[in-house]
């Protein structure tokens, strides 16, 4: 227990009703399928409760490759066709079909990285990681003891690749980062994370966490083709409106996925139930709904960002749900507890080099009018 770094989430207090946006779910209910297919399992089949679900989620594993095929990885660009599912927009298009081998399906991708950082990385060497990045890779680290070798972001809060590439090769080990990044909303596009695969070991996996690429970035899943080290990890808790069913999955080569079916049956055989696998499975099959909660995402969030500019805030460039932002002469924290005051709720980090700014969630078009609100005077 001692030396444990525990997980900070977004609070989730009790004690009024909030708005919230400091934990980058999304603001809008699943698809209308997902609420049939719950009803229907409970209604039409409830022995099915009283049995083990199955252990390889391979119908959900089916359901999220035909998912990705459909949209190329990236749901706001995603375009319907007639017969109400979608295709890839033409740069987003996968050169081979994703199969249901190329799927590992787990409780949310912090489960799935858990997995990941067992499987594959160890206490003898140390893994990069940019200094600004999803809070739950050092947690891990440190839980299953793993040095880290953390690399400073640029000025516009970009990632170092050439530097992350360059550590990675010296120490002969792996990278992990989240693309686009947490919590500055900055993406890398393929090519640049196709330059860090070329260079950097091909025998150390490589990890790259997609949780926000729905909303506006560009998926790696297509590498899959050149590197059979990478490691493609997302979640249904951000573009699939699910953050309450835990769900989320890990898109690599049929040897990987193998490697981490392994490590989760030596845990627990049966880590999705059944009910999450037949939500995961509705969602799936309703890609043009998602498509068009990111894009109405995505329109908040410029319209919000012009807003954050009008009145003197600092706006790092996004292409996720949500925005980093500070004002000069406003403290972050003190900013954070106004807006809290108001009744919404913002997210801040007492971090070194980020504890002037607030990360806000992308709500819905009502949600950030009041936070409009409550920022007016600020
Ligand atoms: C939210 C988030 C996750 C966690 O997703 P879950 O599937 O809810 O566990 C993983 N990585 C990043 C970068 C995230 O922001």
């Amino acid at each position: 227990m001692q030396g444990l770094h525990p997980y900070v989430p977004g609070e989730q207090p009790r004690d009024r009703v909030y708005i919230k946006l400091n934990a980058n779910e999304n603001p809008y209910p699943p698809s209308p399928a997902v609420a049939q297919a719950v009803t229907r399992f409970v209604a039409d089949h409830p022995e099915k409760l009283a049995l083990y679900p199955d252990p390889d989620s391979y119908e959900l594993r089916g359901a999220i490759a035909d998912m990705l095929n459909q949209s190329g990885g990236v749901l706001c660009r995603a375009k319907k066709t007639q017969d109400g599912r979608c295709e890839p927009y033409f740069t987003d298009q996968i050169p081979f079909t994703v199969t249901p081998d190329m799927i590992y399906a787990g409780n949310g991708s912090d489960e799935v990285l858990s997995f990941v950082f067992y499987a594959f990385f160890d206490g003898d060497r140390p893994l990069v990681v940019p200094e600004h990045t999803y809070s739950f890779y050092p947690v891990y680290a440190g839980f299953y003891g793993i040095p880290l070798e953390k690399i400073p972001l640029n000025a516009d809060w970009t990632l170092d690749i050439q530097r992350m590439t360059i550590r990675a090769c010296e120490l002969d080990t792996s990278i992990i980062f989240a693309n686009p990044n947490a919590p500055t909303g900055r993406m890398l596009d393929r090519s640049q994370v196709r330059a860090m695969l070329s260079t950097a070991p091909g025998d150390r996996v490589f990890v790259v966490d997609e949780a926000y690429v729905d909303f506006g970035g560009e998926s790696c899943i297509p590498l899959l083709a050149e590197f059979k080290n990478l490691v493609v990890v997302r979640t249904f808790s951000k573009s699939l409106c699910g953050a309450g069913t835990r769900l989320g999955y890990m898109v690599a080569s049929p040897e990987l996925v193998q490697a981490v079916t392994t490590v989760k049956n030596s845990l627990n055989h049966f880590p999705v139930d059944a009910m999450a696998q037949q939500i995961g499975i509705a969602a799936c099959s309703d890609t043009a709904y998602y498509a068009d909660c990111a894009r109405l995402v995505a329109q908040e969030r410029k319209l919000f960002c012009r807003f954050l500019e009008e009145h003197g805030w600092d706006v790092v460039p996004s292409v996720t749900n949500f925005i980093l932002t500070k004002k000069d002469g406003v403290d972050g924290e003190e900013a954070y507890r106004r807006i809290k005051a108001e009744g919404v709720l913002v997210r801040h980090f007492n971090t070194p080099g980020i504890s002037q700014y607030l990360r806000i969630t992308v709500g819905t078009a009502q949600q950030m009018a009041a936070l409009r609100n409550a920022m007016e005077n600020l």
